[in-house]
């Protein structure tokens, strides 16, 4: 459920300013930190307070409740899934922009503008200084090898990361070759799925695997997190790539609901956050990949080195989720 004191905060704030016509509002599945920041320096540049809920969970169920009464005019959130469920519940309205057009690549977006890319982030494996060497793991393929039984450790297989990993491994091998690799992932689990991306690199860190499925940023979450630096210190990233294509890449992105209230300046914010200005500030605060041309990476990120993403598509991957999701049920990834 989302959080209902800050969905109330929301809506109070929208009821105590009637007058105020220069606003937006955001329902947000990222947290509200990471993106104070961005409405900060919106806000300071045009005078548009931004007001932003955080939700957990239930955001179409939410907009889909609300109609046209919602007072959101965008939604935010990680994973084509979830964008791609937002924009199939019918909540959403395409945008067309030169600004957007023109700093967001042809493939982090919705030929139709239903969804627009903002960041993006690659799964990666997160490997034991001390245990694995280096080269030792360089393919997703690879995670199914015997060599790493009992060694390997994941978050939920249903988990929506986990499932796009899996609907990109079926892109490139097909049905029976992905039930066959998760079968030789599951042999290799350490321990039963559990916990967050982090919890398995602390798992490593206490010795309990030595390799884990993770995105790129939480290494930055780590190590900006005092309790969870040594967590860090004690792997490295490695960019695992499929056999005949790149590392699997995922993206966060917006989308305007059907129903904005102040259309205008949601289309303000969309363009803003894809300027090279608020592309820096993400990067730099959520140590993700800016995909506006001419934005760059912060530098710890650019320290982890460069890597060739995956050439699938993110609307084939959304497609391919319920077949992915089947696959994980059917040979009982978290059992
Ligand atoms: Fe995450």
């Amino acid at each position: 459920m989302f959080h209902a004191a800050k969905s109330t905060a929301l809506a109070l704030a929208v009821a105590a300013t009637p007058a105020m016509a220069d606003e937006v509002n955001l329902y947000s599945y990222r947290q509200p930190e990471l993106l104070k920041p961005l409405t900060d320096a919106f806000t300071a540049e045009t005078g548009i307070a931004v007001n932003v809920a955080f939700l957990d969970t239930g955001m179409v169920e939410r907009l889909q409740a609300e109609g046209d009464r919602s007072p959101a005019d965008l939604v935010l959130t990680v994973d084509i899934a979830r964008l791609n469920a937002v924009v199939e519940a019918g909540v959403t309205q395409p945008v067309q922009s030169e600004v957007l057009s023109a700093n967001v690549p042809a493939a982090f977006h919705d030929p139709e503008g239903q969804w627009w890319g903002l960041t993006t982030r690659a799964r990666i494996v997160y490997a034991s200084k001390e245990r694995v060497a280096d080269g030792e793991v360089t393919t997703y393929e690879d995670l199914a090898d015997p060599k790493w039984e009992g060694r390997l450790c994941t978050r939920s297989g249903t988990h929506a990361y986990n499932v796009a990993l899996v609907a990109a491994y079926l892109h490139h091998h097909g049905e029976e070759a992905t039930k066959t690799w998760l079968e030789g992932l599951k042999s290799n689990l350490a321990r039963k799925p559990q916990g967050n991306d982090r919890a398995q690199v602390k798992a490593i860190w206490a010795g309990e695997c030595d390799i884990a499925i993770g995105n790129t940023y939480y290494m930055g979450q780590m190590l900006a997190d005092p309790e969870q630096t040594e967590w860090a210190n004690s792997v490295r990233i490695v960019f695992p790539t499929f056999e005949n294509g790149g590392a699997h890449v995922n993206i966060s992105g917006i989308a305007l609901t059907k129903s904005a209230p102040n259309k205008d300046n949601a289309i303000k914010l969309m363009e803003f956050l894809v300027s090279p200005e608020a592309q820096e500030i993400y990067a730099e605060a959520n140590h993700e990949y800016p995909i506006a041309p001419g934005s760059e990476p912060s530098e710890l990120v650019q320290g982890w080195g460069t890597f060739t993403p995956d050439d699938v598509n993110l609307m084939d991957i959304a497609a391919l989720r319920p077949d992915a999701i089947k696959l994980i049920e059917e040979v009982d990834f978290d059992g």
